[in-house]
């Protein structure tokens, strides 16, 4: 089935690339001097999205989980390769699959070069590639004691999203409507991850709930033996109004603390840094919220509005415990 449906679906122009879909590879040119970042992310059917999903959603969510890699790391998205397995050749399903994918991918500037495609349970592997100026990475390795914690937008709307949708979380119809489109098609903050080059000390995109994610940070920005730790305001963490209206219910507080899928970046900086924080947000047109110093002390700790340390559920994590 393969050729005819590359072609139909999967071959455009290229014009940044010396040589795109179509040969044995790819040929790219990197711009002289910058360092590559590169990426890979595997969505399946049944653990990343349902087959019910649209898919425009689903091809505009396996890019943008892609992106969002890029966009942690703060570089400038350039290529993507795609490799698809399909139960079906369904021009109808790829039709709307490529649609949500490519206007992502064009309003990032990213460009297909390449995949792979066959027949199989529905699975999409996508490799990004992207430029960064050498040395200006925003690592996980770099945060230190002191440093203010940042996140982009608003947290825990796709993982209430999600447990709405199976069942775990009642909220009327009306409040789903406003958490949904946070699970299905999320914003990879790329721009503010380019414009945050050389003012955060780290970054990591949140895609496996902000506690992990801040956790890989601490785990990353140890020095040597000598662990270091986080301290975070429940009520600075910035989330939709609708979310905060089910805060009293112990799950949705699981999914702004721990829920997956938010595709915001969790940055440290130093204090001293604030201004260029808040411009490069405002140069990004999106919202940053402080929510916490790294502290020199290990342990995530997590202050609830009476200024008491909140017990933390979701373990997975509890090597950092004080
Ligand atoms: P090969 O046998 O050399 O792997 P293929 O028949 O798999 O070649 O692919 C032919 C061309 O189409 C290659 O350039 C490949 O990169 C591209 N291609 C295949 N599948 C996809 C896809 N899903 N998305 C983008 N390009 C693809
Ligand atoms: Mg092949």
């Amino acid at each position: 089935m393969e050729f005819d449906l590359i072609a139909r679906h999967f071959t455009r122009t290229t014009p940044g690339a010396v040589l795109g879909v179509g040969d044995d590879c790819a040929l790219l040119a990197p711009t002289p001097g910058m360092q590559l970042a590169v990426s890979s992310d595997m969505l399946l059917e049944g653990r990343h999205f349902s087959p019910q999903d649209s898919p425009a959603g689903i091809g505009h969510k396996s890019l943008a989980v892609n992106l969002s890699d890029l966009a942690a790391m703060g570089a400038t998205p350039r290529w993507a390769t795609l490799a698809i397995a399909l139960p079906e050749e369904n021009d109808a399903w790829l039709t709307a699959f490529t649609r949500g994918f490519f206007r992502l991918a064009d309003l990032h500037g990213i460009e297909l070069v390449g995949g792979d495609t066959t027949r199989g349970a529905l699975t999409i592997s996508i490799t990004v590639m992207g430029e960064v100026p050498p040395g200006q990475a925003l690592r996980r390795d770099g945060a230190q004691p002191g440093d203010d914690i940042w996140v982009s937008g608003v947290l825990g709307s796709a993982a209430m999203a999600l447990a709405f949708r199976q069942g775990r979380l009642f909220m009327e119809q009306i409040d789903a409507a406003r958490v949904l489109p946070a699970l299905y098609l999320p914003t990879p903050r790329v721009e503010l991850g380019i414009a945050l080059r050389g003012i955060a000390t780290s970054a990591i995109d949140i895609s496996d709930g902000l506690l992990g994610d801040l956790g890989h940070i601490l785990e990353r920005s140890q020095t040597g033996a000598r662990p270091i730790g986080a301290r975070l305001e429940l009520a600075a963490l910035p989330v939709l109004p609708v979310v905060q209206a089910y805060l009293h219910e112990a799950v949705a507080r699981d999914c702004v603390l721990a829920g997956g899928d938010d595709y915001e970046l969790c940055f440290t900086a130093p204090a001293d840094r604030r201004d260029a924080v808040e411009a490069a947000a405002r140069s990004a047109d999106v919202a940053v919220t402080r929510i916490g110093c790294i502290t020199a002390a290990p342990g995530l700790v997590v202050i609830d509005g009476d200024g008491q340390p909140l017990p933390i559920e979701r373990t997975g994590y509890d090597h950092f415990a004080a």
